[in-house]
């Protein structure tokens, strides 16, 4: 039997984590050879940002959760990194398995690095090249701590090359497994609910925001919201607010009025959303995918993206926070939608069996 501990502790990481241990249950059904237990840091820990995910999702209950949020990047990596040895210490196991880019991505991959346990990131490889980004530091340090590195996509892949992956240590793997997010998609598709406490038009654009650099940042996120503002009066947006914006929004000295600013959803009823809007509109990693994976165009409110093939293909559009530069986008892809959302970039909907067989093996 090998032992997995997954470490979670952010809204898109209870999401991804979801389509591999549905495929760890799946795997034990035949073999019965794989134990998986959570650690779950509290950094997302409310109703709507954390208990949602575990129960819509049947994710399985954590055994352990550290109730860390709230406090500055440094104390809140340090506190998770403490708290996560004494954990893994406990538990002992074969793999440590992180997702993405948060700092509980990097405190368990650090963590684990220092008992010489292995450990596996999943969404491997991606890259802004904007040192600014917490998300950067974070996902270069735990790739570099890595034994496997589960990239979605080709780009992941020519990244790591470049970083001179080969050169790292010995043992360290990269597989071409696609994109979990994909198999989320997928499987709940057929289970996504409308959202009954929303009014919504016939119509409507799909908008979240929360990346720090847009919220801790009073120009850009104002520059965002007269954007937002403009667009509203054309068509509905639906802004399911994120509790670092909410509060950042109180500050804001724009018209608002015309925003529909409701309460974070599940995912169900995201999945719904995203599926029935005319357009995208957001600074989340995540979101740009899930658009593309339902031929929906995204305007990304940020000045670069992992995601380039998106760009590339002509599904989304780095609009940055200047107004104007929204606005055009807007226009753009309320007039025009050509891109080619049949391609397969980011592999078939089996990202979570190859994970599960390679942390099998
Ligand atoms: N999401 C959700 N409810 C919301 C907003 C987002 O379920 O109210 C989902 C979204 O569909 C995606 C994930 O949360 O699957 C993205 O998380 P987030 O934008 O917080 O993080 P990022 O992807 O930028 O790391």
């Amino acid at each position: 039997m090998k032992k997995i501990v997954t470490i979670l502790g952010a809204r898109p990481q209870f999401i991804k984590s979801s389509a591999v241990s549905r495929q760890i249950l799946k795997h034990n059904k035949k073999f019965d050879s794989l134990k998986e237990i959570i650690i779950h840091t509290g950094q997302h820990f409310d109703e709507r940002m954390s208990n949602i995910f575990f129960d819509e999702m049947s994710i399985q209950k954590p055994k352990y959760f550290l109730d860390i949020n709230d406090k500055s990047h440094g104390a809140m990596t340090g506190q998770m990194i403490e708290k996560i040895e004494q954990a893994l210490l406990k538990e002992n196991p074969d793999w440590v398995l992180v997702y993405g880019d948060t700092n509980s991505t990097l405190a368990g991959a650090i963590a684990a690095s220092k008992l010489n346990i292995k450990i596996a990131h999943v969404e491997a490889g991606l890259r802004s090249f904007n040192m600014q980004m917490p998300e950067e530091i974070n996902r270069i340090l735990t790739d570099r701590l890595s034994s496997i590195l589960f990239c979605p996509t080709d780009t992941a892949i020519k990244n790591l090359q470049n970083e001179g992956i080969s050169n790292w240590k010995n043992e360290v793997r990269t597989s071409l497994c696609g994109d979990v997010m994909l198999d989320c998609s997928l499987f709940y598709k057929k289970l996504a609910k409308k959202p009954i406490n929303i009014q919504l038009d016939n119509e409507y654009v799909l908008c979240t925001i929360h990346r720090a650099e847009n919220t801790d940042n009073k120009t850009r996120l104002q520059n965002i919201f007269s954007g937002l503002n403009e667009i509203s009066k054309k068509i509905q947006i639906i802004l399911p607010i994120h509790p670092r914006t909410k509060n950042l929004i109180q500050n804001i000295n724009i018209d608002k009025s015309n925003i529909k600013i409701v309460e974070p959803v599940g995912y169900l009823n995201m999945i719904w959303l995203i599926d029935n809007c005319n357009l995208v509109l957001t600074d989340s990693g995540g979101l740009q995918k899930e658009a593309y994976f339902f031929k929906k165009n995204c305007i990304t409110l940020r000045d670069e993206t992992e995601w380039t093939e998106l760009v590339d293909i002509g599904a989304n559009q780095l609009a940055g926070t200047n107004k104007n530069d929204i606005l055009d986008a807007y226009t753009r892809f309320m007039n025009v939608s050509d891109a080619h959302f049949e391609l397969k970039l980011y592999g078939d909907g089996n990202a979570s069996k190859s994970i599960v067989s390679e942390l099998a093996r």
